[in-house]
């Protein structure tokens, strides 16, 4: 007995879906595929930008494939999650080099490129080329877990297992564009995770969830632990108006941006300026420490400022390390704590400044 799962979702997105996303209009492969890595983990309304400006550096898969690390993480800036903008940059170059440039149609062969999974590939192919591929992002597990009342933390293997099943059951085999993108619209319109608007819902006639008057109680939590806690000392050598930065490695937290170099605790500050800036430390300060959340762990960062009298390490950006100057506009990508210490930095040193003025 078909339950018209498809057909009522289709007859609301006619009226009420959203239309006018950027990444609608010529919904090619690679505008699809950017678009949906920028929506893992980020809203629509502060991805629109963030596409917009990324489509005007890099209005093709070639264009982003032959452009620098660096130059991909500066327009990702301020996004987060910064492997989604290094695996972006990484399967442009893969597509370029092993698919001549054209981004692969077959399902198999996306979803075995960097970054791609199952959902993200049947995302990429149901809304550029209007294929059956079911998906199952973040809005649409919340409303398959709602209607079907499935219990469960949905990152549980046997939770998404059913998930999945409900999801390629409903798909339908025509327009399925348009019902990718009602499904994603009515999550994150409609079902939203505090309040779903039920009565605008039009599932809401048989929806399992909304009959027990339990909506939120799905999808369940993950039975979590605390978060577990790191620190780390980052030291911001100073020199004239000027701080010293390295660009971090490629694979790891904040991978290929710039940042503040680290040790293990602040009595090895001293060292580090011998051993790395071959300088003797002039004056050490503790700044207030700061705080980043990592989905797995919490980041207490313990920032040092230490003036040292020359410059006397000459590097350029091609090793991988430079003097920042304060006042000049930052033109690399920077994890968002090291944006917030070098704004700080900033403001000491005018204000240092000003009180030297004021002195005489
Ligand atoms: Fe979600 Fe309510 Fe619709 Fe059920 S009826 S799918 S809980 S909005």
């Amino acid at each position: 007995m078909p339950d018209r799962f498809a057909e009522r979702v289709l007859d609301w997105f006619a009226e009420h879906g959203r239309h006018d996303l950027p990444w609608q209009e010529n919904p090619t492969p690679y505008r699809v595929w950017v678009s949906e890595i920028m929506l893992q983990q980020t809203q629509v309304g502060t991805v629109i930008p963030y596409f917009e400006r990324f489509m005007q550096f890099f209005p093709t898969l070639e264009a982003l494939a032959d452009a620098t690390l660096d130059d991909v993480l500066k327009h990702w800036s301020g996004l987060g999650y910064y492997a989604r903008a290094r695996n972006l940059h990484r399967t442009a170059q893969v597509v370029r080099d092993d698919h001549g440039g054209e981004f692969p149609v077959s399902f198999d062969e996306v979803v075995a490129l960097p970054g791609i999974g199952r959902s993200t590939a049947g995302a990429i192919l149901a809304l550029s080329r209007n294929e059956r591929h079911a998906i199952l992002d973040g809005n649409v597990k919340r409303v398959l877990a709602r209607y079907h009342a499935v219990p469960g933390w949905p990152g549980k293997s046997s939770v998404a297992k059913q998930l999945w099943e409900h999801a390629e059951r409903h798909t339908p085999s025509e327009d399925v564009a348009r019902y990718t993108q009602a499904m994603m619209d009515l999550g994150a319109t409609v079902c939203t995770r505090t309040n779903p608007a039920c009565v605008a819902c039009p599932l809401e006639t048989d929806c399992l969830a909304r009959g027990e008057g339990r909506e939120t109680a799905y999808p369940g939590k993950r039975t979590n632990k605390e978060k577990p806690r790191r620190r780390t000392c980052m030291v911001l050598a100073l020199h004239e108006g000027a701080v010293y930065m390295e660009r971090r490695p490629p694979a790891g937290i904040w991978g290929g941006l710039w940042s503040f170099p680290e040790v293990d605790a602040a009595e090895d500050v001293d060292e580090w300026c011998r051993s790395v800036l071959d300088v003797t430390p002039h004056r050490l300060e503790r700044l207030a420490p700061v705080q980043h959340s990592f989905t797995h762990y919490d980041l207490e960062i313990e920032p040092i400022a230490v003036r040292v009298l020359a410059q006397s390490r000459k590097v350029t950006e091609a090793d991988g390390a430079c003097w920042q100057r304060l006042d000049d506009e930052r033109s690399f990508g920077l994890a968002a704590p090291v944006t917030r210490l070098l704004d700080t930095l900033k403001i000491d040193t005018r204000k240092e400044e000003h009180e030297h003025v004021a002195n005489g």
